[in-house]
Order: C-alpha cells, then sequence, then structure tokens
C-alpha cells in the first residue's frame, strides 16, 4: 500500500497576520464563528441543490440535505457537517488554504497603519473570511471534505500557527464536516459544547436557514410504565433524541408582526457578509399582477470595496422560497447599488437564463415597485428620524446624488431627499425644501458655493457679499454636486446660481439706474481694466469690477454657463482631459484700496515692473484663495519678497 502523503503548507503572510489576529483577540462575541459556519454549510448544499438540478447523477441519491452538530465532551470537539457540495484538494487549497483571497488581503489594506482591536474584527466579516472565525474559540481545526462526483477526500488541519497540513483521505460521504477542538471555555468565556448553549445560538443566528440544522440531544427522562404512565418514583435515564433546532421558514415569509428587529438584523449579517446593523429593513409583499416579497436591507456602512471596479449591485432572487441568483443586478437601479436584499417571487423558473430575465417584463415591474419602496422609505426616514438620516446620508449620499446626474429620468424622484450642509448652521444637514422655505422675498436665486470643506468655502471673497446680505448658501463639497445641481437647474421655480459665476443679482430687480451706473462705471475704469488683462494674457479671458467683493481686492470667477473650476479638474482628474476648461474672469474690487494703488501704478508708469508685478500677485491671490494651482509658485515667491522688502 502507498504510504499517505501528508502535506505541510504555510499560510500567506496576509493570512497568518489574520490568524494571528484570531487566536489572540479577546472578542466577546466570539460565538458568531458557528453562524459563518452554519451559513458556509448551507451555501454549499445550494450548490448541491442547484447543480443537482440539471446534473440529477451528481446527487447519487443523497438528496436529503442537511446540516449536523456532533458534540464530543470526552474530545472536547465541536462538529459541524454538511452533505454540500464539498471541495476539492485544489479547492481546500484555494479557499483555506496558502492563496490570500482578495478579501482577506483588502481587509488588511484598510486595516494598514492602525493597530488592531476589537472594532477591527466587526469588519471581518464583510471581507469574506468568516471561516477563520473559528480559530477564536479552537486550538485546532480540521477540515474533512469530499467534493460531490470525487472519490478521494481531503483533510485540512491546522493549529493557526501559520502552517497547516493537507492530505488524501477516504470519506464515504459527499460534502464536509469542520471539526473543532475547542479552547478551554474559561479562556473563551463561552462553553460550546452545551447543548442548550447551542440550540439558543441555532436560534438566534441561524433559524430560517432553509436546511435542517440537527443535533443529537440528550434528554433525561422519568421510564414509563407498561400503560404508558410515568413512574414518578423511578430514577431519571439518560435518552438520546435528534431534534432539529432550526424552524426553517424563510423569514421573509414569516408574517412581519412575528419578527423582532434583532432577527431581521441577524438574517442581513448572515447573508450578505456584513457585521453591522443595517440603518433599516423594508419587508413588504405584493399580490396582483407581479407576485412577490422582498426583503430589503440599507446598509449602515459603505462597503469596503464599494467604489471598485469589482462591487457588483443586485438583489439575491429566489422563486417559491429556493434560491435561484446570487446578485440579479436588474432590480437595482444604479444609484442604489448600496442596498442588499432579496426577491421572492413564483414569477421565476429555477433555471431562469439571464438573457430572459434581463427582458422579463414582471422583473421590470418588481424592479421599479421596489425603487418606489426604497425611495419611500428614505423620505420617511427623513421625516420620522433625522439623525439617521443624517447618518446614512454621510455614507450613502454621493451615489443618489450620482443617480441625478447620471441618470435623468431619476431627477425628479432623488430631488426631495437631497441634503446639504448650508451656511444656515453648523453640523446640519439641509434639504433644498427647507433651504427654500427660509428664503427671503427678495431672494432670488439659490446660492451655492462648491468648495473642498467649510472653513474653506467660508473665507472665499466671492462670499462675502451674500454674507452681508444673509442669503443662506448651500456648501456643496463632494465632486459630484455641482454637476447633480447643474443637471437640476432650478428648484420650485427657484434658479440655482453659483457664488462664483456671473452676476450675483444680490440688488433684487436691477433698475435701469443702477444699470446704467454699473455700466458707466465700468466704462470709466476701461482703461485700467483693459491694461490688466493685458499683463495677464492667455490666462485669463476677461477683467472686470467686481460687485460680489466686499473686503477682498480680487477673486476668481467662471462664465455664466459652461463648465466650472470644480468640473474643469473633475475632467481632468477623470480622464486626463484638458478639454473642457472653465473661462477665467478676474474680477477686481474698485472699492479696495489696492484697487487705487493699481490705477496709480498704471497712470505712472504703464509699462513699468510694478504695475506688471501687482497684476501677477492679484491673480496668483485668486488662484490661491480659489484652491488652485500656481502656474509658477517660485515666481510668486520672489514677487511677493521683492514687494515686501519694497514696501519698507
Ligand atoms: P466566505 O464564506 O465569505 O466566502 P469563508 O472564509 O467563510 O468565506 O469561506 C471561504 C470559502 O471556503 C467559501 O467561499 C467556500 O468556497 C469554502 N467553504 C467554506 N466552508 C465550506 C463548506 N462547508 N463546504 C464547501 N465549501 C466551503
Amino acid at each position: 500500500m502507498a504510504e499517505k502523503k501528508i502535506e505541510t503548507r504555510e499560510f500567506k503572510t496576509e493570512t497568518k497576520k489574520l490568524l494571528d489576529l484570531m487566536i489572540h483577540s479577546v472578542y466577546t462575541n466570539n460565538e458568531i464563528f458557528l453562524r459563518e459556519l452554519i451559513s458556509n454549510a448551507s451555501d454549499a448544499l445550494d450548490k448541491i441543490r442547484f447543480k443537482g438540478l440539471t446534473d440529477n447523477d451528481i446527487l447519487k441519491g443523497d438528496s436529503d440535505f442537511r446540516i449536523r452538530l456532533e458534540v464530543d465532551k470526552d474530545n472536547g470537539t465541536l462538529s459541524i457537517s454538511d452533505n454540500g457540495i464539498g471541495m476539492t484538494m485544489a479547492e481546500v487549497n484555494e479557499n483555506i488554504g496558502t492563496i490570500a483571497r482578495s478579501g482577506t488581503l483588502a481587509f488588511f489594506e484598510k486595516m494598514k497603519n492602525k493597530d488592531f482591536d476589537k472594532s477591527s474584527l466587526d469588519m471581518i466579516g464583510q471581507f469574506g473570511i468568516g471561516f477563520y472565525s473559528t480559530f477564536m474559540v479552537s486550538d485546532t481545526v480540521t477540515v474533512e471534505t469530499l467534493a460531490a462526483g470525487k472519490k478521494k477526500g481531503v483533510k485540512w488541519e491546522s493549529t493557526g500557527d501559520g502552517k497547516y497540513t493537507v492530505e488524501h483521505i477516504k470519506k464515504a460521504e459527499r460534502g464536509t464536516t469542520i471539526t473543532l477542538k475547542l479552547k478551554k471555555k474559561e479562556d473563551i468565556d463561552n462553553d460550546f459544547m452545551d447543548q442548550y448553549k447551542i440550540q439558543e445560538l441555532i436560534k438566534k443566528y441561524s433559524d430560517y436557514i432553509r436546511y435542517p440544522i440537527e443535533m443529537d440531544f440528550s434528554v433525561e427522562e422519568k421510564p414509563k410504565d407498561e400503560e404508558g404512565k410515568i413512574i414518578e418514583d423511578a430514577e431519571s435515564i439518560t435518552k438520546i433524541e435528534t431534534r432539529t433546532l432550526n424552524s426553517m421558514v424563510p423569514l421573509w415569509e414569516k408574517n412581519k408582526k412575528d419578527i423582532k428587529e434583532e432577527e431581521y438584523f441577524q438574517f442581513y449579517k448572515n447573508n450578505f457578509h456584513d457585521w453591522s446593523d443595517p440603518v433599516d429593513v423594508i419587508h413588504t409583499k405584493a399580490e396582483g399582477t407581479v407576485e412577490y416579497t422582498a426583503l430589503i436591507f440599507i446598509p449602515s456602512k459603505v462597503p469596503f470595496d464599494f467604489y471598485t471596479e469589482g462591487f457588483e449591485k443586485g438583489m439575491q432572487l429566489y422563486s417559491k422560497r429556493v434560491f435561484v441568483m446570487e446578485k440579479c443586478k436588474e432590480l437595482l437601479p444604479d444609484y442604489l447599488k448600496f442596498v442588499k436584499g432579496l426577491v421572492d417571487s413564483p414569477d421565476f423558473s429555477l433555471n431562469i437564463s439571464r438573457e430572459i430575465l434581463q427582458h422579463s417584463r414582471q422583473l421590470k415591474i418588481i424592479a421599479k415597485n421596489v425603487e418606489k419602496k426604497i425611495l419611500s422609505d428614505l423620505k420617511k426616514m427623513m421625516k420620522d428620524d433625522r439623525k439617521k438620516y443624517d447618518e446614512f446620508w454621510k455614507e450613502f449620499g454621493v451615489a443618489l446624488k450620482t443617480g441625478i446626474y447620471t441618470n435623468f429620468e431619476s431627477k425628479d424622484k432623488l430631488v426631495n431627499l437631497l441634503v446639504f450642509e448650508t451656511s444656515y448652521k453648523v453640523d446640519e444637514l439641509f434639504a433644498l425644501e427647507e433651504y427654500v422655505s427660509r428664503m427671503p422675498e427678495d431672494q432670488k436665486y439659490i446660492y451655492y458655493v462648491c468648495g473642498k470643506d467649510r472653513a474653506g468655502v467660508e473665507s472665499l471673497p466671492q462670499m462675502e457679499a451674500l454674507k452681508e446680505k444673509k442669503y443662506e448658501v448651500l456648501y456643496l463639497f463632494d465632486r459630484v454636486d455641482e454637476f447633480a445641481i447643474e443637471r437640476l437647474m432650478e428648484f420650485k421655480d427657484k434658479k440655482f446660481k453659483s457664488v462664483s459665476r456671473g452676476d450675483l443679482e444680490l440688488d433684487g430687480e436691477e433698475t435701469e439706474e443702477k444699470k446704467k451706473n454699473k455700466e458707466e462705471l465700468q466704462k470709466e475704469k476701461k482703461s485700467i481694466l483693459d491694461a490688466v488683462k493685458g499683463k495677464l494674457e492667455g490666462k485669463i479671458t476677461e477683467v472686470r469690477l467686481s460687485s460680489r467683493l466686499k473686503s477682498s481686492p480680487v477673486c476668481l470667477v467662471c462664465g455664466d454657463s459652461g463648465v466650472s473650476f470644480g468640473m474643469e479638474k473633475a475632467f481632468s482628474e477623470m480622464n486626463n482631459n484638458q478639454m473642457f476648461k472653465a473661462d477665467r474672469i478676474l474680477e477686481l474690487n474698485p472699492e479696495h484700496k489696492i484697487f487705487s494703488i493699481l490705477e496709480d501704478l498704471h497712470e505712472k508708469e504703464p509699462e513699468g515692473d510694478r504695475f506688471s508685478n501687482y497684476c501677477d500677485l492679484l491673480y496668483s491671490q485668486a488662484l490661491i484663495i480659489e484652491g488652485m494651482e500656481l502656474e509658477n509658485p517660485a515666481d510668486f515667491v520672489s514677487k511677493l519678497s521683492d514687494l515686501m522688502v519694497n514696501s519698507k
């Protein structure tokens, strides 16, 4: 007989670190390892059941899908077995072995430079590395598995010390058994060999799992006499009975009234790889032209891969309780891609193809209803619990704003969900409705300003006249904001107006007289304005007198329409596209002392260095305050230094 070959392999560095973290963790919630293992077993059963639909041979008569728990008090072990799809040697190595899976890597990427602590552990689940949580409670973890249709089984074992062994074994039954040699109960503060504890955990985390979770239960019973009556004074005898610990009713099929919030939350965490509770749950049933039940969750945190290309939107699709598809993307519009959940509808067959789904009228109707439901739920949250809504907004607001910009049809649906910081109050977000309701009668526009943060926009010279007027200004800090606002154009018949564009029209209706005065002044100052423009040739498109400045000498604004500075930046960062350039208009404050000095210099020595340097310095100032890059910082510094020396 050939000698048994046991191979010892090393975990990849990241996996090692992860294991180390698990083993030394004092995570009080260590019981979740059971949830993770049951959920893996249930996935493995889904897979074989699904395969069995088209390939009957693969089941080999074993279609009694189940999960079994076994406690062995003598050996101090707890094992979890399933007759699911199992794993081949290659899959064992790939899934729980040497390969640092993308989730593990992403986890460490995120955790870089941070000390690991309890809160890091809270995040582990969402990275799809639940299996390793077994090491929180075990000294040794053994996996024995036989892949469907294969002859040779595989045994994997590790003490979590950086190495693991694999070997081929004989295994009669298809599926996987995971055996945990539990740590001492004092060390982990939990007794996972206690049958009642296990029963409680299954009820708590895994009640609705679609397959029976069975366990042998020992019960003490008094013996019965021949007539079946209990003999009261006899000694109790211990009997073993197999119990199914979960009710197996899919959560979404239960009556809403009978479901506790905690159950929804556990279901969510179990099924959607998140360790945080969702902010909201929508459970809805429809009957009529289309029939379906939807269970929808709004997560509380942006998932780690949300902004990567790999992030897939979608909801799970079930047909009469049976799992059909993990990510049915047709069910969600892009701007709701953060939403998780499932739809169960008898209108779809189990092996429906993606192509047919894409064109399904029913699916389109369900998707429309789901979208409507989510939006009305968010609206309700906004109305009833503003704090919760703001928290949600901080995580996912950008996605909704992107929806306005990228999808013209969704504009009207989303506009009432928008909230912004404004000049009205610090640390609060306001809806457009609220802004408009506070507008004084003479205010014509909804003003907005774009920038990096509150301090930045509040110090912009363009804000001065608005501050004086006490007009509220929307603060736009996200790249997408300005695009969304421009797409909206107006709200409740009030047009949006950027503080950095064109005429702010702060004086209500322009009277003929005012207009004339302005024009005259502009004419009067034409020669100096032209001279400044001449000095800044190629850098700016226009120089004019400003009505928005109060105490600052200069600012840069862009044209009334077209590309703004923020958009220009966005375009150039997006695809290095230099084609979209904003018009640069330099506005000078005729009331400022610098303006009269400038006029003086120009009068005395229009071609002198000083006038030219002043023009450059003013332009640079305007760039700096706008947060734009100076074309030549060294030149600016040298001119400024000269000025400082000369003014002494
Ligand atoms: P996740 O389940 O989030 O993918 P885990 O670390 O829990 O991450 O599991 C890693 C992988 O190992 C799973 O994706 C699956 O392919 C495989 N696996 C785990 N448990 C089982 C099992 N009981 N049967 C078959 N495959 C399993």
